[in-house]
């Protein structure tokens, strides 16, 4: 173990009153934007309970045949997740309320306890015995990615019948073990029931910086293209003298993971967010490829999607939302570029030798394609997921 992370442990021991009395820190597994997190074993664990092969034993609370809806034994490994001091309480009591109300949910990390000492708190949660993303991603079959979504949307659906938006649904978040077919969703810092956006008001947008941002790097990189190929820009058509009130919406969330609604600031997103982000983990294990979306913001974000999907949806969609998408970048074409296309040049295959996609793969593309519907209302429900063909046709 790093030194730094031995000295940080110490530190978080000293500081937190009777913690060692309780448990015994072993690693720090997790340093995220709102939290650190510990592996830590617990020294009141029921000793009893320890003939299990590791990860059995590790992974046995989650199990569902140990019936952990009646008997709540304690695990012996749990994960304590150190919320920063900087995070407001109203936020840290949201996660701990909403992990509280979704305690009895399918491939949840249920909550164990949480607790104070001073302005630090901290939430315990059975420890998960998964593997990194970056260490599977690559090479997932088909048939592994079946059980990984019927596990991710058994929790989404769970989620979504409480009527909470997740807002940050991705791999780091969705803790997967490749040899037990099961995963885990975790991380409620960014959650929110249903419509209340009590967010958007702490969210605020900075007008000027969107247009210097989309004087400076768009029309720049528009400009030096017009310039290699010979001919003179049309001016910006981004209005200068803009009176129109700006928009304010909850953006929480990752890059690459934001639905066009998200993008799009729309004041009433749904949980229909979460199956955008559901999508995008699907594509990113068909298309091996890890970050697939590259956005610096969320106007690049746009872009990106823009690209793929082609101006005429792309306007399509906006128009719900009350928006109107004019551009005069030249890599947006007006149909967009197909999944197949896409895919088969992110694996490095080529049609015209004769390779295309394997029926397995065709099927998961129905599938993504059902979770990255432009149309938040025509968009798969986790629900409806977990019957489609493609859950359904998973072994085991
Ligand atoms: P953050 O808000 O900082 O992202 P998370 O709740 O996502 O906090 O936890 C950060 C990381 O800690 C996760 O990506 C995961 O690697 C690890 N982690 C969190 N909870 C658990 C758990 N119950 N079991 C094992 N590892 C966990
Ligand atoms: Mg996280």
């Amino acid at each position: 173990m790093e030194d730094s992370v031995a000295e940080d442990m110490h530190r978080f021991e000293q500081s937190f009153k009777n913690i060692t009395q309780r448990y015994r820190l072993i690693n720090r597994i997790g340093e995220g934007t709102f939290s650190t997190v510990y592996k830590a074993e617990d020294l009141l664990y029921d000793q009893y309970e320890n003939d299990w092969n590791l990860e059995e034993k590790e992974n046995s609370w989650f199990s569902p045949q140990s019936k952990q809806r009646t008997c709540r034994r304690k695990p012996r490994f749990v994960a304590i997740k150190k919320i920063y001091v900087t995070s407001s309480p109203m936020r840290i009591f949201n996660e701990l309320d909403l992990l509280h109300d979704l305690r009895n949910s399918p491939n949840v990390c249920p909550l164990i306890t949480a607790f104070r000492c001073h302005d630090q708190v901290i939430a315990v949660l059975p420890y998960f015995q998964h593997r990194d993303f970056r260490d599977y991603f690559r090479d997932m079959t088909v048939s592994e990615m079946r059980s990984y979504f019927f596990s991710l949307f058994t929790a989404v659906q769970a989620v979504h019948e409480k009527k909470i938006i997740h807002r940050d649904i991705k791999p780091t978040n969705f803790l997967y073990s490749p040899t037990q077919r099961r995963g885990v969703l975790v991380d409620f810092g960014l959650a929110e029931r249903e419509g209340t956006d009590w967010h958007a008001c702490n969210c605020s947008y900075d007008e000027k910086e969107r247009r210097h941002r989309y004087q400076t790097s768009h029309y720049a990189s528009m400009k030096q293209q017009f310039r290699e190929a010979g001919q003179a820009p049309p001016p910006p058509t981004y209005p200068k003298e803009d009176t129109r009130h700006s928009r304010r919406a909850n953006r929480a969330g990752t890059r690459g993971f934001r639905a066009p609604e998200v993008l799009l600031k729309c004041t009433a997103q749904t949980v229909q967010i979460d199956v955008w982000s559901c999508g995008v983990i699907l594509l990113t294990l068909l298309s091996r490829r890890f970050p697939f979306f590259h956005s610096a913001d969320d106007i690049d974000a746009y872009i990106e999607l823009c690209t793929i999907f082609g101006r005429r949806r792309m306007m399509e969609a906006a128009i719900l939302h009350g928006q109107v998408l004019q551009t005069n970048i030249p890599t947006i074409s007006e149909s967009g570029h197909s999944w197949e296309k896409i895919l088969l040049w992110c694996t490095n295959r080529n049609k015209k030798d004769g390779a295309g996609l394997t029926e397995e793969e065709l099927e998961a593309v129905e599938f993504m394609k059902c979770c990255l519907e432009l149309d938040p209302l025509r968009r798969i429900t986790a629900e409806e997921a977990l019957r489609h063909p493609f859950i359904l046709g998973r072994e085991g």
